[in-house]
């Protein structure tokens, strides 16, 4: 595996990482295996202080960590200051809230003083894609170093500048060595590493295939994995919608980070009274986007992260025309040494075209017409996938009915989809399983220890237990 930058504004070579080699894998693991066994003697407080520090770090070298993700990834310079933003704010959220989450919570039993008690399991092993690559570790980081798993990880080959930024940033901001190593080593020892004693669960946020793979490694193994998987989020304009609201909303729900988000609106059902008018506007709206530098201010469309996603998407996007699709906005190339995409509506999908159960990890929207609001959840419905979804309708109360019935881990009714460090973030289906962020994430990878005190030694079996075990 090559870990290696190319700046996708100019596809020019930035700079190339070396591979880890087994001794120096064999270091960071007993390195963080010792922290775990002193951490678990430790006060959550001792750690949840350092989180501040992560968090306070992050905020003051915003320019400079933004910089390194928009020439790893291309990313728009503004969007990368928000994705450091974000971090700040997890690490935040679980600087204030990790040492109340982590208490111990009584359990009312007829068997003692029961309680269940919140340990660290021991260190994670983490897979990371490129898309948000600080805010990615940072979901699993920040709440498992306040619980007291130290992580190792393994990030996108595009993006290992911002995978030692990350290491370094949080180094730098007091964490103790070991607590969370960049790793830049092959599939090959990714595998030995989830087989490694001293790892206790495993974290993959990416696409299906490497969630299969990394998962049923980690399955064979007998350790607990999250998966974070890809998405094909239906965003829902119901009979009664305002589409004003609506086509202020739209068109950053697909193009934000160039469209390459897990939860970007990527199917638009649109209730029929609404369609033609959601489409012309929807049209304008990609017309009016200006693809360029992405340090430049000015810009509203990055490159795409590499030539291979450029090429997958055009594959993707002439596959789903063969199949029947109307092309009705974008899809011209545009003469740039950048891997630019030109924003791209297609329409009339139908469910035998391959484009229908594929996700399109780039600016290309699907349109849909159904006839009213039950067609549009059977069809937001009629997905491999479930990770997000959007809803827009004149009464919010009817908007969160529509968003109940919809198969997925997360529905925004009446805004953007957005992320904050409360908020459980994660899916069912295809999307995969387990949450990060908010309560459920940082109960992931804990040991609740249950643990029951008499007070007077109860010695009599059959009457305490019914003779059960
Ligand atoms: P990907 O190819 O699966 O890569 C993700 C990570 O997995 C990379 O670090 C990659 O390393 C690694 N990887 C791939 N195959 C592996 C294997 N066999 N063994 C060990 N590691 C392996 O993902 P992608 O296509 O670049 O990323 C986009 C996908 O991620 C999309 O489907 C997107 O929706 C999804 N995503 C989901 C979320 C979420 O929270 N649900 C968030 C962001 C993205 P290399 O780079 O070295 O191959």
């Amino acid at each position: 595996m090559a870990y290696k930058t190319i700046n996708p504004y100019t596809n020019e070579l930035v700079k190339t990482y070396p591979n880890h080699d087994d001794a120096y894998v064999e270091k960071t693991l007993s390195k963080a295996d010792a922290l775990y066994h002193q951490w678990r003697n430790q006060p959550v407080k001792e750690r949840t202080v350092l989180l501040q520090a992560v968090s306070d770090y992050f905020t003051a070298h915003t320019d400079e960590l933004a910089k390194v993700l928009t020439i790893d990834m291309g990313k728009r310079l503004s969007e990368a200051k928000g994705e450091v933003a974000i971090c700040a704010a997890i690490a935040q959220y679980y600087a204030d809230h990790g040492e109340e989450m982590l208490q111990p919570q009584t359990i009312k039993s007829s068997a003692g003083e029961a309680r269940e008690e919140k340990h660290p399991v021991g260190t994670l092993m983490m897979v990371e894609p490129w898309n948000f690559p600080y805010y990615q570790l940072m979901r699993v980081f920040a709440p498992n170093f306040a619980v007291g798993n130290p992580v190792v990880y393994k990030h996108a080959s595009n993006t290992p500048a911002s995978a030692a930024a990350f290491e370094e940033a949080v180094r730098n901001a007091g964490v103790p060595d070991g607590s969370c190593t960049n790793l830049f080593i092959s599939y090959d020892q990714v595998s030995n590493v989830i087989a490694d004693k001293r790892i206790h669960g495993v974290a993959l946020t990416g696409s299906e295939r490497a969630g299969k793979k990394v998962a049923a490694e980690a399955g064979q193994n007998l350790k607990k994995s999250t998966l974070e998987l890809g998405g094909s989020d239906a965003f829902i304009v119901a009979e009664d919608a305002n589409l004003e609201e609506v086509n202020k909303v739209a068109t950053s729900a697909r193009l934000y980070n160039a469209g390459q988000v897990c939860t970007s609106s990527k199917r638009f059902i649109i209730t029929e009274n609404h369609y033609d008018e959601f489409l012309a506007a929807l049209k304008k709206s990609f017309a009016q986007v200006k693809w360029g530098d992405p340090m430049d201010d000015a810009t509203t469309l990055a490159p795409l992260c590499t030539v291979s996603a450029k090429e997958k998407l055009q594959a993707q996007v002439d596959d789903a025309i063969a199949n029947g699709a109307t092309l009705e906005y974008g899809n011209q190339p545009i003469d740039h040494p950048g891997n630019f995409f030109e924003p791209t509506i297609l329409t009339n999908i139908t469910r035998d075209n391959p484009a229908y159960f594929t996700e399109f990890f780039g600016p290309v929207a699907q349109v849909y017409k159904v006839k009213d609001d039950a067609a549009a959840i059977k069809l937001a419905n009629d997905s491999d996938y479930g990770l997000g979804g959007v809803v827009f309708a004149g009464n919010p109360k009817h908007g969160a009915e529509i968003a109940s019935q919809i198969e997925t881990g997360q529905v925004f009714v009446n805004t953007y989809f957005g992320t904050l460090p409360e908020l459980p973030f994660g899916g069912v289906k295809n999307s995969g399983y387990g949450r990060e962020l908010g309560h459920l994430g940082i109960n992931e990878f804990v040991n609740n220890e249950l643990v029951v005190v008499n007070p007077e030694p109860k010695v009599d079996f059959e009457n305490t237990f019914g003779g059960f075990v």
